[in-house]
């Protein structure tokens, strides 16, 4: 394949050619080749995200184009049909406030008195469920509420099917475990959106979810039967090297029948504290609306013991960390690992000068999603004492502090495009200090050879060089503009 006349990121060169699937010659005399004219970036890499989470979303009924109560109960009742025996009928995207008050369970029960539902809202902390789900989820007219959780009840005390918070998502938990041909088209249905953005490849950052075998056997077919991204996996450390972790010789069997570079296993995840506006990262100051420093997931013993166990095992480590707290923690535990370069830090929202000092020496990569300080920087400063809020997200003081760094999205907790990523950091929403805002050129190489970096794989992907995979993006007029094509290893996706 050849490519000519076109505008190739970052350089000035104007054409490469493609042989078996890699950059065989980057700029030089070529003519006469295909996307005169557009703009080829490198496909973004999405080095953090949900791949399987997004998927199933995505398969479930979206009720975003439902403006009221009839729209949604019709909606409803014509997904029925789709329905296996035996599984819940789950929306997402449900919003009262664009009607008044919620629905009941009474009103849902008229669509189906035997199939559970379960109405998810789009801020992901509340839900409506029918009679059905609660029944198969246990919760009957005795059932108390729990700490961080209501079911809410009507002036007769009746349960209305409004569940918040931890009550939505003890519901939520007990909604059947997905089959494997779900996983799989939700896999292939993931990598499509993705796809979608320009995006070649992600990694899924806690496989293990419901069941570790299930889902990499399912990331393995889903692979195999043409996903249009790369594939790679963060498992659960629990799932591995906890009590009751799957079997080392099953184990080293799906990761073996995994069809490299498409699919594979990259490490094990860690959480090491919550989120900041649950008020659970394990922050040094106080949040505002709690006035408590949020959590650790483990005592820092326990954190260092479980680095410790990974790093002996010879597998790679990536630790959720957004508050500071929890951060000195984690750097504390890479510190003593034979080699902190092949560990990975996730988030580190909060850091201060001497924290990004001792990241620079410990070498670890970090990687950053911009994305949220556009979705939820209003909760940011709800929760955060001022001074702290407004300096979330230091890419341009650990860039220059020669951080190795990517940025990623996170997907579904946000929408996902690279590109509402990259826009976040360039220009940070208001109020946040603009002094830590990178350039678009930066923001592009951060999502892709950042990416690239990650999952420990910039020597063959996330740039346009000869010798690499070639996998990119094809956009009209400018970086940003609108994608038209996009390429895996030379095999067009979109
Ligand atoms: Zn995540």
């Amino acid at each position: 394949m050849l490519v000519s006349d076109a505008k190739v990121w970052p350089g000035d060169v104007t054409g490469f050619a493609v042989e078996n699937g890699r950059f065989s010659q980057v700029g030089g005399d070529l003519k006469g080749g295909e996307w005169a004219g557009h703009t080829i970036l490198p496909g973004f890499i999405d080095a953090h995200c949900h791949i399987l989470p997004t998927g199933l979303d995505l398969l479930k009924l979206n009720l975003s184009s439902c403006w009221t109560e009839n729209e949604v109960l019709d909606a409803v009742r014509d997904w029925l049909p789709n329905i296996e025996p035996g599984q819940w009928l789950h929306a997402t995207q449900y919003d009262q406030n664009r009607w008044g008050s919620h629905l009941s369970r009474h009103q849902l029960d008229k669509v189906s008195n035997e199939i559970p539902i379960l109405l998810r809202h789009s801020n992901g902390h509340a839900s409506v469920a029918n009679t059905a789900a609660l029944r198969a989820a246990g919760v009957e007219h005795e059932t108390p509420d729990m700490e961080g959780g209501e079911y809410v009840r009507d002036e007769n005390g009746e349960l209305t099917g409004v569940l918040l918070e931890k009550a939505h998502e003890r519901v939520t938990s007990k909604a059947p475990e997905p089959s494997l041909d779900e996983m799989v088209a939700g896999i292939l249905r993931a990598g499509e959106s993705m796809a979608g953005y320009g995006i070649t490849s992600a990694t899924d950052m806690m496989t293990g979810r419901w069941d570790l075998a299930k889902e990499l056997e399912a990331y393995r077919l889903a692979s195999e039967q043409g996903c249009k991204i790369r594939l790679r996996m963060y498992m659960q450390w629990r799932e591995v090297l906890g009590n009751g972790a799957i079997e080392p010789a099953l184990l080293q069997e799906l990761i073996s029948a995994m069809d490299e570079p498409k699919c594979k296993v990259l490490g094990l995840k860690v959480f090491a504290d919550g989120a900041i506006g649950s008020a659970t990262a394990a922050i040094y100051d106080r949040f505002v609306t709690t006035g408590g420093q949020g959590r650790l997931i483990y005592s820092p013993e326990k954190l260092a013991q479980i680095i410790a166990d990974i790093d002996a095992a010879g597998w790679r480590c990536s630790v959720h960390t957004i508050g500071d707290r929890s951060t000195d923690l984690v750097m504390e535990a890479y510190e003593k690992t034979r080699d902190p370069k092949i560990h990975r830090i996730e988030h580190a929202m909060i850091l201060s000068d001497t924290q990004i000092e001792r990241m620079a020496k410990l070498g670890s990569h970090v990687t950053m999603q911009p994305e949220f300080l556009y979705r939820f920087g209003h909760a940011y400063r709800a929760q955060l004492p001022d001074g702290i809020w407004q300096n979330l997200k230091r890419v341009r003081s650990v860039l220059d502090a020669g951080i190795s760094l990517s940025f990623n999205s996170d997907r579904p907790i946000v929408a996902g495009d690279p590109w509402d990523g990259i826009r976040s950091a360039t220009n940070r929403p208001e109020g946040f200090t603009s002094v830590e805002a990178v350039s678009i050129e930066e923001g592009i190489d951060l999502y892709t050879r950042g990416g690239a970096v990650a999952n420990f794989e910039d020597d063959e992907l996330g740039m346009i060089e000869v010798g690499y995979r070639a996998d990119f993006q094809v956009r009209k007029g400018g970086t940003d503009g609108e994608l038209v094509a996009v390429y895996k290893e030379e095999e067009r996706t979109i």
